[in-house]
């Protein structure tokens, strides 16, 4: 059937290509994808040639007409990234747009996620969750991103927090998660998902932030943030993180 079809891969373990996902590249007239040495070496591993054409954050405003237009006379190209599920922190919003605004049929074929994955193994509640992808690597940017956020929650959203980050901004995220939302917020670190140095840590902000200041978070990391307590535990604990820095001072 001619259209796109977004297809889920691997985030780690080759093993999680699923059957559906193989039999959609074989038979996709192109494959988009984000890095085709990355995209080119999976299929190769499961014996599949097929034509490869990159689509990533620099070039796909410039791509999307003409695969719309091959698209609307009957191609059926697959969308990939390198890892997990396209459009999630990766390429192809754009064109998924375009090819809504122009009647183009869009499936998916679903799969791996690090961010699901991680809030299914952290035990912090998986419902509601916010999933706000990269924070801004500058720290004053970050600082204010994490603001908006406490706000969000100081309007009343008790939600468990997802984010991706890269492995050796890890520590400074952490310090300025804890210094946001309190550094006895329940959270989780996620590393290495699927993959044979997989790893789960789960405990306080001020904890895992200070785990991680000693230790590099080696590899690919998921940070979770359990949902904010009722906001009168939030006001009591930042009264007593005041009173604590006050006779601090004092003595
Ligand atoms: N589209 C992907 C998905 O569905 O998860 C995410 C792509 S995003 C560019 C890459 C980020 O996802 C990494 O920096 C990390 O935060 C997270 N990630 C991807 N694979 C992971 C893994 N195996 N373990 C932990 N985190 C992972």
């Amino acid at each position: 059937m001619p259209g796109l079809v977004l297809v889920a891969t691997p985030i780690g373990n080759l093993g999680d290509l699923s059957p559906r996902a193989l039999d959609t590249l074989r038979s996709a007239d192109a494959v988009l994808c984000e890095d085709t040495r990355v995209t080119g070496g999976m299929l190769a591993r499961h014996g599949v040639s097929v034509t490869l054409i990159p689509l990533h954050d620099h070039n796909e405003a410039a791509q999307a007409p003409n695969l719309i237009a091959r698209l609307k006379s009957g191609a059926r190209l697959a969308l990939v990234s390198d890892a997990g599920t396209p459009l999630v922190s990766d390429p192809g919003y754009r064109l998924v747009r375009a090819a809504i605004a122009e009647g183009v049929r869009v499936d998916a074929v679903p799969g791996p996620n690090a961010a699901v994955m991680a809030l299914t193994l952290s035990g912090l509640p998986p419902h509601p969750f916010l999933f706000l992808g990269f924070l801004p690597a500058k720290e004053g940017a970050r600082a204010a991103e994490l603001q908006r956020i406490r706000a969000v929650e100081r309007a009343g959203l008790a939600a468990t927090l997802i984010f991706y980050e890269a492995p050796h901004r890890v520590p400074e995220s952490l310090a300025a998660m804890a210094l946001a939302f309190g550094e006895a917020r329940p959270a989780a670190v996620a590393r290495e998902l699927t993959k044979l140095f997989e790893e789960l840590r789960r405990d306080t902000l001020g904890t895992l932030a200070a785990h991680y200041s000693d230790h590099a978070a080696r590899g690919e990391v998921v940070i979770l943030v359990g949902p904010a307590p009722e906001e009168a535990a939030v006001e009591g604990a930042l009264e007593d993180q005041l009173r604590a820095a006050l006779a601090a001072g004092l003595s």
